[in-house]
């Protein structure tokens, strides 16, 4: 089955200031995108409405994060249930940045993710290991532990709605970024699980995504890898070179 090339903008928490915000908006409005891929951007929370009013109808909007519950006492965070009704169809759950600087670890991640999924929202799962575990040869393996707790919550029909985000943290926001064959053979590990955990349907149907360091450089060989079938953006979606980006496969 072919699987859509898909392009995410991950803008963390930026830009800094709504004069940029809709430059931003602006420079995408105004591109010429590549119809056959799906592009998705993730603003900030607070950004979410005014971007999805103002951007163009073929380029999806996410949230950064998200919580489990509907609605309560819980200061800070967003629930599954209000970002569908503000009409937000995608949210990245599990971003390294999340893990480490927020502590969330795999398990509260599947659980954030089951939630999200109950309440029809699509997922970006970004997983990934440090440069640590790299070297020690544990790529595969962290890959694995962070989807366990996710195999173990989500039913064979909801990985339609899930994208995951092979993000290796030593290469997130460092300009250091994969080797194609660092690359290829992680996703290519990633959905071998699949097809042991779950189906081969199911590994053969779900995009696996590379982020960190994408950039105008070096998209176009990353792209034309069988495993790869997108990229989460971080710096460089900020930049005019999104688009080129987005345009990887043209
Ligand atoms: C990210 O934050 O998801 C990311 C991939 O960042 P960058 O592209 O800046 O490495």
């Amino acid at each position: 089955m072919a699987r859509q090339f898909f392009v995410g903008g991950n803008f963390k928490m930026n830009p800094a200031s709504r004069k940029d915000k809709v430059a931003l908006v602006k420079l995408l409005n105004e591109a010429e995108l590549d119809p056959a891929t799906e592009v998705v951007v993730s603003p900030p929370a607070l950004y979410l409405i005014p971007v999805k009013e103002s951007i163009r109808k073929d380029i999806k909007v996410a949230a950064q994060n998200c919580y489990l519950k509907d609605s309560g006492a819980f200061t800070g965070e967003i629930s599954p249930a209000q970002l569908v009704d503000s009409e937000i169809p995608y949210v990245i759950l599990g971003h390294s940045e999340r893990r480490t600087l927020f502590h969330e670890t795999s398990d509260f991640i599947a659980q954030k993710t089951r939630a999200a999924l109950d309440k029809g929202l699509s997922i970006i799962l970004c997983i990934g290991e440090t440069l640590k575990e790299r070297e020690a040869g544990e790529t595969a393996q962290v890959c694995e532990e962070q989807l366990k707790p996710v195999v173990a919550l989500l039913k064979e029909s909801d990985w339609s709605k899930i994208v995951i985000a092979y993000e290796p943290v030593w290469a997130i926001g460092t300009g250091k970024v994969a080797t194609p064959q660092q690359a290829q053979e992680a996703h290519k590990d990633i959905r071998t699980y699949l097809s042991k955990t779950i189906s081969s349907n199911v590994a053969e149907s779900t995009r696996i995504i590379y982020g960190g360091s994408v950039n105008a450089g070096n998209c176009k060989e990353l792209s034309t890898l069988p495993d790869v079938d997108g990229f989460l953006v971080g710096g460089a979606s900020l930049k005019p070179e999104f688009v080129q980006i987005v345009n990887s496969k043209k």
